[in-house]
């Protein structure tokens, strides 16, 4: 039998990501937007912890099983940030977050420019289920000094892949999919999905 999962956010984008992956597995994603839920605020100091709170909420108004990822670009030189406050780092828009990182960048060497996006992802099947799936993946690369690509949305001109010549935004779409953060996320949860919920 189908079973339907509420994906905690608002952006169809991700749908379409999701239910690609789920939806041969018989899960049909609907955004909680879509049944008028809001997201909550996002107080937690990881990914993880971001991941559980936002599927707990959304498990919690719908009533339903929820899914919810959270995601953001660490980088070494800055200890780690800009991280969770990745999508909020310059209080403007990507241009304006993307300035901001070269700006801070400008004086590091580039053996110093390591840096890596993660992605969280945490499924539960009722708000107060003890025991949440959940998976963080990483996807390794450094920061480059210019904008390069038009692909791709966030940091991604200035995202360059380990082991590639060319930035996250010089990618084609399926094979960003494939590789990033994201991907191998969706892979490794889908995994725990078919192992330890059957
Ligand atoms: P969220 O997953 O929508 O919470 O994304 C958080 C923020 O992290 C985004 O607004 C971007 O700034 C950044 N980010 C996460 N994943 C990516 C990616 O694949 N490419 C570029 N930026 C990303």
């Amino acid at each position: 039998m189908e079973k339907t999962i509420v994906l905690a956010s608002a952006n169809e984008g991700k749908a379409r990501e999701f239910r690609a992956i789920l939806e041969p597995l018989g899960f049909k994603i609907v955004l909680q937007s879509e049944l008028g839920v809001k997201s909550p605020e996002e107080t937690g100091k990881s990914f993880i912890e971001n991941a559980i709170l936002k599927a707990r909420y959304a498990a919690e108004k719908t009533g339903m099983w929820a899914l919810a990822d959270d995601s953001g670009l660490s980088v070494d030189a800055l200890n780690g940030a800009p991280g969770i406050y990745s999508a909020r780092f310059s209080g403007g828009d990507d241009k304006s977050n993307n300035l901001k990182l070269l700006d801070l960048m400008k004086d590091v060497p580039s053996d110093k420019r390591t840096a890596r996006y993660y992605c969280a992802l945490c499924l539960v099947r009722h708000k107060d289920d003890p025991v949440p799936l959940t998976v963080l993946s990483s996807w390794e690369g450094s920061i480059g000094n210019k904008e390069i690509g038009s692909g791709g949305f966030g940091y991604d001109p200035l995202f360059i892949v380990t082991g590639r010549q060319c930035t996250a935004a010089q990618l084609p779409p399926q094979i960003k999919n494939l590789i990033s953060h994201r991907g191998r996320a969706l892979a490794a949860l889908t995994y725990k999905l078919e192992h330890n919920l059957s």
